[in-house]
């Protein structure tokens, strides 16, 4: 029975400048690390990029959030060229009815459905399973037995900073492989889940990592990061070996990334940099990006201190936050920040995810999401409270909550701040859409 993915034969890995044609790019990174001599010359190969979620009903930016289409395609004729005919292309993004976000909806903004019609792959919405539920090291997982059973797994991640994890690369980005329940128990309230991911990384170990780096994200992984143009590749057959070039490259010291840490501690292995080829040192694109949103203080996020906005208790988010939670932090955020510039607003606690404490000093305590609500319910700690039990809650209900807290808060400015987001990407900078669309057919 398969319930564990192999780790590969390890190879060198590959830093290019992603310069020209993303093909040629490509094929000389793979060429550099000997990406595809254990391709099976039969057999199903599964392409994992990162789409964690571009939202339908609202129009986000892609860059630096979800991998390239151009670099997806490439790859895909790349492997079509080496005879591959069994090809999937999958992943198992955040589901999110109120913004339309979805793995299918996601595929469609990317343009996948041409690549369908192009090249005969096969798209999979992995949330829709099947899964196998395995247990490793006590962590109970539903693995997604398309990934399991693929005979050649090829993780495609973006170059990103993560608020959490401190990168999302090659290992991270397997996660979309989990079950909905299995993501959120990753995020479990004793804040485990660098070695969750590291456990379910193990797992879902792939056989080749390719870092898509023509635009990096500092404060990823969601749009509400900011991206620059890297145009930098990055590949290894072992997706640990990539993390680490990638890691050194974001500017993150790969012994300082905790779930790298403990993924080479389960594979028996140290953290030594490999020295990658192609022709670029790591010291010479070193981007050091920052991972991290700054919070002024215990309860106080850095804008809010900016703008004057008193009389807020909001902890900074955690581990514990899984990606649901995770989605309605910032509009909430943004919400108080917009109607509380320079007001107090006299002692309203904002409390997400399963690990925040409270203040003891609010007035009315909002308890945003079933988990904080299981926790915190009866505390005495907390003011007048507001309940928001689903999970997670609907954006709608965290504007109503905040006006039953006396806060004059406005959807509609999450969603003007949603607009604007695409005004810091201009095309002078680099900024191409046509990057996350199907090129023109050869
Ligand atoms: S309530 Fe929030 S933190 Fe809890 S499982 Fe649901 S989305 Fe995750």
């Amino acid at each position: 029975m398969i319930n564990k993915r192999k780790t590969p034969p390890r190879g060198p890995a590959a830093l290019i400048r992603m310069q020209g044609d993303v093909r040629d790019a490509l094929a000389q990174a793979l060429d550099s690390c000997q990406g595809l001599a254990h391709l099976p010359k039969q057999g199903s190969v599964f392409l994992k990029p990162n789409l964690v979620g571009l939202p339908s009903k609202f129009s986000v930016p892609p860059f630096g959030v979800v991998t390239t289409t151009a670099l997806v395609e490439a790859l895909v004729r790349l492997l079509k060229d080496h005879g591959v005919t069994r090809l999937f292309l999958g992943d198992g993004g955040l589901v999110n009815k109120e913004a339309g976000t979805s793995t299918q909806a996601t595929m469609d903004i990317l343009g996948y459905p041409e690549l369908v019609r192009r090249y005969g792959l096969e798209l999979v919405d992995l949330n829709q399973g099947p899964f196998e539920e395995v247990t490793l090291d006590g962590l109970r997982l539903k693995l997604a037995k398309p990934l399991l059973e693929a005979d050649f797994v090829i993780s495609l991640p973006v170059l990103k900073t993560h608020g959490q994890c401190k990168v999302s690369l090659a290992l991270k980005n397997m996660k979309g492989g989990l079950h909905r329940q299995s993501k959120a128990a990753c995020h479990d309230r004793g804040l485990n889940l660098d070695r969750n991911v590291a456990l379910m990384a193990q797992a879902l170990y792939p056989d080749l990592a390719v870092i898509d780096g023509r635009y990096a994200l500092a404060r990823g992984p969601m749009h509400f990061g900011t991206a620059q143009r890297a145009d930098l590749l990055i590949a290894a057959r072992d997706a640990l070996d990539a993390d680490l070039v990638g890691a050194a490259v974001i500017g993150q010291e790969p012994g300082q990334v905790a779930h790298l840490v403990e993924m080479a501690r389960l594979l028996g292995r140290d953290l030594t940099l490999p020295r990658p080829l192609g022709g670029v040192a790591i010291e010479d694109v070193r981007l050091n990006l920052p991972w991290d949103f700054p919070w002024a203080d215990e309860w106080t996020p850095a804008p809010f201190a900016k703008a004057g906005v008193k009389g807020v208790f909001m902890p900074k988010y955690d581990a514990s936050l899984c990606t649901g939670c995770s989605f309605i932090f910032n509009p909430a955020l943004v919400m108080l920040l917009t109607a509380g510039a320079g007001k107090d607003l006299d002692g309203v606690e904002f409390l997400t995810g399963k690990a925040a404490q409270p203040s003891g000093r609010a007035r009315v305590s909002i308890l945003a999401g079933k988990c904080i609500v299981k926790e915190l319910g009866g505390d005495p700690r907390l003011g007048r409270v507001i309940k928001l039990p689903q999970c997670p809650p609907k954006l709608q209900d965290i504007q109503d909550a905040l006006r039953q807290a006396g806060v004059a808060a406005e959807l509609d400015s999450f969603r003007h701040f949603m607009a604007g987001l695409s005004k810091r990407y201009p095309a002078e900078r680099g900024f191409d859409p046509a990057d996350y669309q199907p090129g023109a057919q050869a």
